[in-house]
């Protein structure tokens, strides 16, 4: 299929645009990619009415967001597998240690002890894998933020943003749910070895396994057929895809605050992955307003941590969600979720 390469010259506005020292990467659409694009946000298929100013300002706003995230997703996967690589490393050193340390005492395999020595690393891991993705989850705002502020003829200071208390709450969040994830897999190998008397070198390769698998995916269900839980996801990607989302809309979210801006809509994520809509859930939502700040409501759910959420797709078919990760205060509502927000200020709705 013949692919289009998009230059984000004139979407990023320096003098941000990715890492310090780095060109911005070229991201290329196919042409049926860039036909939904244009059919969803410029012809208005999703805005209710095409010749409102503010449709056309959200549609604007809304795809430099997909633009810009799906340009750091690349920086974000960077970041998680040179973490899960470390962890892997330190990992696999720890169990040799304990291997040796066997041998030498001529006793059998000490899964206890191995399992202090991983829970031990784990425990500062996770300030490891927050002070990796600062920097990156920063770079983001600040494009995200600079766009908005030129969009809206703002000029708040966005690395301000930064000494807020969100932005320490969803820094550690992220970094203990990524580490309580590691966690949770180890310790469920580690059960498993111990009852089924796995030797160490059975535990290095599945150990690596998993890591493979969390690194570049791909793997198959038959090679974790050892694995007690459920096949091991391509956590990469998952965390790259997430990340990028939530942290350029709390951004936003606080960005709009910080503006005085009272109220911020939802704008569904775009139709241009090959297997059509990316966002079910948030069809819902999408053109949903909400006060800046304020948790995620719909049906008269609000989405706060633990809520369960029955919705209808297109089709009239139901579907359930429950919010486990953390109260819903924006995007992403689901892995995959490629929403955004959009100010809102009634100067700039659809009667003008
Ligand atoms: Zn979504």
């Amino acid at each position: 299929m013949k692919r289009y390469v998009i230059d984000y010259g004139d979407i990023i506005t320096p003098p941000y645009g990715g890492p310090p020292g780095k060109p911005l990467p070229d991201v290329d659409l196919t042409e049926d990619e860039i036909a939904g694009v244009v059919e969803d946000l410029v012809l208005g298929k999703k805005p209710k009415k095409t010749d409102s100013p503010f449709n056309t300002l959200k549609a604007r706003v809304s795809m430099r967001h997909d633009m810009l995230t799906r340009v750091w997703e690349r920086q974000f996967v960077n970041v998680a597998r040179d973490r899960f690589e470390a962890d892997k490393r330190k990992l696999l050193s720890l169990l040799r240690a304990q291997q040796k340390a066997a041998k030498e005492a001529k006793a059998t395999i000490d899964w206890q002890a191995i399992y202090a020595g991983w829970m031990t690393y784990l425990d500062g891991a996770g300030n490891e894998w927050r002070k990796a993705f600062i920097p990156v989850i920063k770079g983001l705002i600040l494009d995200h933020g600079e766009a908005l502020n030129l969009e809206f003829g703002m000029t708040f200071e966005v690395a301000n943003l930064f000494a807020q208390e969100w932005f320490d709450t969803y820094t550690f969040r992220f970094a203990e749910d990524v580490i309580a994830t590691t966690g949770a897999a180890l310790q469920s190998m580690l059960k498993t070895a111990q009852a089924e008397g796995w030797s160490i070198p059975v535990m290095q390769k599945r150990l690596e396994l998993m890591f493979t698998q969390w690194m570049e995916g791909g793997l198959t269900a038959e090679e974790f057929d050892w694995f007690e839980e459920r096949m091991p996801k391509y956590r990469t990607e998952m965390i790259a895809r997430s990340e990028t989302i939530r942290a350029s809309n709390k951004g936003a979210d606080a960005l709009y605050g910080a503006w005085g801006v009272e109220w911020k809509e939802w704008v569904s994520g775009l139709d241009v992955e090959p297997e059509g809509r990316t966002c079910v859930p948030c069809f819902a939502l999408n053109g949903k307003r909400f006060p800046v700040g304020a948790v995620v409501s719909c049906d008269g759910v609000e989405f706060t941590k633990g809520a369960i959420w029955n919705f209808q797709d297109e089709e009239g078919k139901t579907h359930t969600i429950k919010f486990d990760y953390e109260t819903v205060t924006g995007p992403p509502l689901h892995p995959q979720c490629r929403c955004s927000w959009v100010p809102w200020m009634e100067r700039w709705g659809e009667s003008q």
